[in-house]
């Protein structure tokens, strides 16, 4: 076994303290986080802590990416809407447990959704959809979608998204402007929200 996969699958085994979904950890086992960050920050791939990847944005470390995905509880052929693609990272987790045709990631800095696009391609996930444009609108095209995240903090739930987001499907964010929380959403028939609030979390501000 090559020491990246080793040391992957050492991550995915230490992540079994905090996530019980059995999916997650071996999403978290399959996707090579090595071949996302910036080739100077290779060596921490695998430790559970956040790493720079360049325009003054962070990729979450793996346990806040692996609880993220036990809370949304995603299943095969699930739409999804990423709101902050980042290097792509997050995505390719979330396209190992629904199918990367099924991923849609929206990234501000055009730079970061291209470079996050050849990453993609070249790591086997090339079928998720990346834009570059403004998270806050979502991406009307493809909705309904059955889960919708971001990867970075907003004040609140963006009208748009609660909008492009199915009755009965599950939102999750950062929420907060100083202090953030990770709150999950299930939209009700009427269009309301059912919140769960999962504790204190720091993320990088949607812009
Ligand atoms: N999921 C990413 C982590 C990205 S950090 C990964 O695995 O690497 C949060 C990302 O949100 C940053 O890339 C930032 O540029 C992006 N972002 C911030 N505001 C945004 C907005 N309004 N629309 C889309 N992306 C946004």
């Amino acid at each position: 076994m090559a020491d990246w996969d080793r040391q992957r699958s050492r991550l995915s085994d230490r992540l079994r303290e905090r996530v019980a979904d059995e999916d997650v950890l071996a999403a978290i086992a399959s996707v090579p986080r090595h071949l996302f960050v910036p080739d100077d920050k290779r060596h921490a791939a695998y430790a559970d802590r956040p790493l720079p990847i360049g325009s003054g944005q962070t990729i979450s470390a793996p346990h806040m990416v692996a609880i993220m995905a036990e809370l949304l509880d995603l299943s095969p052929g699930d739409q999804v809407l990423e709101i902050g693609t980042g290097c792509g990272y997050h995505a390719a987790v979330t396209a190992e447990l629904v199918g990367p045709e099924n991923v849609y990631s929206v990234e501000y800095h055009a730079s970061l959704a291209d470079e996050a696009r050849d990453t993609l391609e070249v790591t086997g996930y090339g079928d998720v959809s990346v834009r570059d444009g403004d998270g806050k609108q979502g991406w009307s095209e493809h909705a309904p979608y059955d889960r919708t995240y971001l990867t970075c903090a907003a004040p609140e739930f963006p009208g748009p998204l609660v909008d492009q987001t199915r009755d009965g499907g599950v939102l999750l964010a950062p929420l907060g402007d100083g202090q953030q929380r990770l709150i999950r959403a299930e939209k009700q028939a009427d269009g309301t929200l059912n919140r769960v609030d999962h504790g204190g979390v720091r993320f990088v501000p949607l812009q």
